[in-house]
């Protein structure tokens, strides 16, 4: 007889620690892995939840286990595993089955899956989920796409492994298609500004003053007490007052500086492009990331020109300490206003009418980017549910009005002593370039219309013009 409720395939960091996270709600989960010893070894480490987890050995074995009709989620590496693993699995379900990826597809391979499985009989859903090995194990943010009706059947499993955020799980359906990875995809979008702006505050202090580790840890823990309270500021300071246990030095000062990327901040950047929004802030911290791999050739250049100038070896004062910290609020507001801005031409250009509130809401808790601020973005995107910008929000114009001279401050410093802030600059560079109501586009109109005679619009008279440049045109 069937004992599972629900399956789950890849038991790798994600995949193993969301089985035990199904059990321990009390769904019982049946479980394969490719490599078979890892179920082994899995379930040999399950304790007492292994009354609630069916270690499968062959496809057939692990469908036969599930009651039908069987949501099955897969948890593998993205890309062509995912559709290897469909593949094989296709052969033992049954219609009515629905296929779960909630890997970090990218969302276009989900749409194209959702139109493989098409009259199939089986359903897809693609859920991005977010919180690292910690939130699968203890509550993730689970963002769903897919048919709503496939979405209700799984509902009540997945908003109980889901993270709470006074009480209200953070799992919602958000539209069809890729709605759900595309939401993920510019979760870590954003993820990817918050920890570049982060560690561009904490390179002013390190390389334009010459601050100890623990000191600057010891900032980011006062900041985490106020506006900035977030987890990824909250471990920025953790990470910045452990010491290597071999030397006793800070741990971060033995620690290369060179940072991996697996896809989606890049592809947050690529969506944004494609859809003519700008996201510099994100493209930024995406590219900052891209040029910390290049070692080598930083190295040459550092010969070349000279490196970044020595530290002053003075200390910050007060005024400069909170300077920093609006400007990093400040630049987080950009990055913000970026992400949702992409979410938004999205769910217009794929009509997902994607709830812009919810979104906030279920990254309050058990997601990397989880912070007070998502709190303050729900409350106002609620009370102004058509703002085309978070920077025209009531709130944000506040907050904004009162952090950009700070950000404007502490991007002139750093241009002035030599400090890398692509990410801080972009974002002031932004925000200027968005309250400009006469920007300089007059000029490229203008030079368009000398090279190409591509024609130009006038603010005195309606139509298309062209200048009198010269014989040919
Ligand atoms: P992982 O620890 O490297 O595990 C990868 C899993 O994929 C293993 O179970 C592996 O099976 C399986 N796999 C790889 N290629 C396969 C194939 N061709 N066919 C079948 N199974 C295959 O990866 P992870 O960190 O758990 O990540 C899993 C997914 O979650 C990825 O899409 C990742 O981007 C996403 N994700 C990760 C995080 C994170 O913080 N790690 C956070 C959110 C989302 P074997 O044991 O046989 O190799």
């Amino acid at each position: 007889m069937s004992k599972a409720e629900i399956g789950l395939i890849g038991l790798g960091v994600m995949g193993a620690n969301l089985a035990l996270n199904i059990a321990e709600k009390g769904y019982p989960v049946a479980v394969y892995n490719r490599t078979t010893s890892r179920t082994g070894t899995f379930f040999e480490n399950a304790g007492e939840l292994r009354q609630n987890i069916v270690p499968c050995a062959t496809l057939e074995e692990f469908a036969a286990q599930i009651k039908p009709p069987r949501p099955i989620i897969l948890m593998v590496q993205a890309g062509k595993a995912v559709d290897e693993q469909i593949e094989g699995l296709r052969d033992f379900l049954s219609p009515g089955d629905i296929i779960i990826d909630a890997g970090n597809a990218n969302f276009r391979d989900t749409i194209r899956r959702f139109d493989e499985l098409e009259n199939s009989g089986l359903t897809f859903i693609g859920m991005g989920v977010s919180g690292g090995e910690e939130g699968a194990r203890h509550g993730p943010s689970i963002m769903v796409g897919g048919e709503k009706q496939a979405y209700e059947r799984v509902e009540s499993v997945l908003k109980s492994i889901a993270a709470k955020f006074e009480g209200e799980p953070c799992c919602a359906w958000l539209g069809h298609g890729g709605a759900g990875h595309f939401v993920k995809t510019i979760h870590n979008g954003i993820e990817y500004a918050d920890m570049q702006m982060i560690a561009e505050i904490y390179g002013i202090l390190r390389d334009g003053f010459g601050m100890a580790a623990s000191d600057i840890g010891a900032i980011f823990s006062e900041w985490n007490k106020g506006r900035l309270n977030s987890y990824l500021v909250e471990i920025t300071a953790a990470v910045l007052e452990t010491e290597d246990p071999d030397s006793g030095a800070p741990i971060v000062d033995r620690i290369l500086d060179r940072a991996g990327q697996k896809g989606t901040g890049r592809w947050s950047a690529i969506e944004a492009q494609m859809m003519g929004v700008p996201a510099t802030a994100i493209e930024s911290a995406v590219a900052a990331r891209s040029l910390s791999a290049e070692r080598g050739l930083r190295q040459m250049a550092a010969k070349a020109y000279g490196g970044t100038p020595a530290a002053s070896g003075t200390t910050p004062d007060a005024d400069f300490i909170r300077d920093l910290e609006l400007a990093l609020f400040a630049g987080k507001i950009a990055a913000y206003a970026q992400g949702f801005a992409v979410m938004d031409q999205a769910s217009e250009e794929f009509q997902w009418n994607l709830p812009m509130p919810t979104i906030a809401r279920i990254w309050r808790a058990g997601c990397i980017i989880r912070s007070q601020f998502l709190g303050t973005l729900a409350k106002s995107f609620e009370a102004d549910p058509d703002a085309e910008n978070l920077l025209l929000i009531g709130d944000f114009v506040e907050m904004m009005k009162e952090a950009h001279p700070s950000l404007r401050r502490i991007v002139a410093h750093a241009a002035v002593n030599g400090l890398p802030v692509p990410a801080l600059s972009a974002a002031l560079g932004y925000f200027d370039s968005f309250r400009q109501a006469r920007g300089t586009a007059n000029l490229i109109q203008a030079q368009r219309d000398y090279f190409g005679a591509h024609g130009f619009e006038r603010i005195d008279q309606d139509g298309e013009h062209h200048g009198p440049w010269g014989s040919g045109l």
